[in-house]
């Protein structure tokens, strides 16, 4: 029961509906979110957002974020509130992630949650959980298929200005500001609709991007001139951050957002990678360009994946034995590597 149309007609009727999207959401993970709970709140359902973890502050202004709970180490409250929701909801979206894992202690929440789960996301290689997918690789965001399912449905004219700069923020970031090769004609089609609805690219742009603390400032600044290392043997660039490293700047969630493109637009750097310590576990990000395949990688090695080029994965050694352990799986692609 993989088709949409019979998600349509549960929704004709007022739905307890719960969207859950993954750990430290990015904007397209709470963009989508929110942007999906704006339409189904207009279409007479009640409706709840969880995110795993807290998320970046540049993503606090999101209209609806009133309708998220985020799970948090200080407090076991939301994750109470999460599990009743989920436990008390008819129908469950997951967005943007595809894999159970992305979604820690609440995985365990959906998979035994007898609600209808709905599985819209364009990440590689999917786990099948849910009753019903919107699946697509070839979507540069989870937005736009959010964008595509108001459509199919003939509600565009429910997108509103708060609904479009949402689901604007998801295409915006996850195409690289329109400049990854995820960019086509479709992805430019669909902010043309989300700005004649009312989302404003400059605005958008300027809250996430251009709302930086002088410490994340700092720490980019650090992290360039002491941290990054160019392996040219194997045209690859990596950063590593201690946890020390990461409270000298008194980093926050998303501090290190879009860091690790910084490697990756050395000329001639095919592969950039940057791995920090999140205390519980070493969090790291991939970033290739053409043909090689980073998914690939995080997905053999390091418990990840996500897209052909660009993916996230950890490690559960320290910093210093995951760098070594990423230094000696590169011999494995360094033909790839020097293509
Ligand atoms: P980032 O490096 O920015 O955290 O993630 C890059 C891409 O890979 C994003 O699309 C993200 O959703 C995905 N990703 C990050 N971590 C993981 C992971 O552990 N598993 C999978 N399957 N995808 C991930
Ligand atoms: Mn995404």
């Amino acid at each position: 029961m993989k088709d949409l149309q019979g998600l349509k007609t549960l929704l004709a009727s007022p739905k307890k509906v719960v969207i859950v999207t993954h750990f430290k959401p990015d904007a397209d993970a709470l963009g989508s979110s929110l942007g999906l709970a704006g339409y189904l709140v207009k279409k007479g359902h009640s409706v709840a957002v969880i995110s795993p973890s807290d998320y970046p502050d540049f993503l606090a202004w999101m209209p609806g974020k009133e309708m998220v709970i985020a799970l948090t180490k200080d407090s076991i409250v939301p994750q109470q509130k999460a599990k009743a929701l989920i436990e008390a909801c008819d129908i469950l979206f997951c967005l943007d992630f595809s894999s159970l894992k992305r979604i820690n202690e609440v995985g365990d929440m959906v998979k035994t949650s007898t609600a209808k789960k709905v599985m819209i996301d364009h990440h590689l290689e999917p786990e099948k959980f849910a009753d019903f997918e919107k699946w697509d690789v070839s979507s540069a965001s989870t937005a736009e298929l959010i964008f595509e399912l108001i459509d199919e449905w003939g509600d565009l004219e429910l997108i509103d200005q708060d609904i479009a700069n949402c689901l604007y923020a998801g295409l915006m970031t996850d195409t690289g500001g329109f400049r990854h090769n995820n960019t086509t004609n479709k992805e430019f089609l669909i902010a043309s609709e989300l700005v004649s609805r009312g989302a404003n690219p400059s605005e958008v742009a300027k809250k996430i991007y251009d709302t930086n603390s002088l410490e994340r400032l700092r720490l980019t600044g650090y992290a360039l001139s002491q941290k990054l290392v160019v392996l040219p043997e194997y045209n690859t660039a990596y950063m590593t951050l201690t946890w020390e490293e990461l409270r000298q700047f008194g980093s926050q969630t998303g501090d290190t957002e879009g860091l690790v493109n910084y490697g990756l637009s050395i000329k001639g750097i095919k592969m950039a990678v940057l791995m920090y310590d999140r205390k519980e576990e070493i969090k790291l990000s991939f970033r290739s360009l053409a043909d090689f395949d980073v998914n690939a990688l995080a997905r053999k090695h390091f418990e990840g994946g996500g897209h052909k080029n660009a993916s996230g994965g950890q490690s559960k050694q320290n910093l210093e034995e995951t760098l070594k352990k990423f230094l000696a799986i590169l011999p494995e692609y360094k033909a790839d590597l020097n293509k």
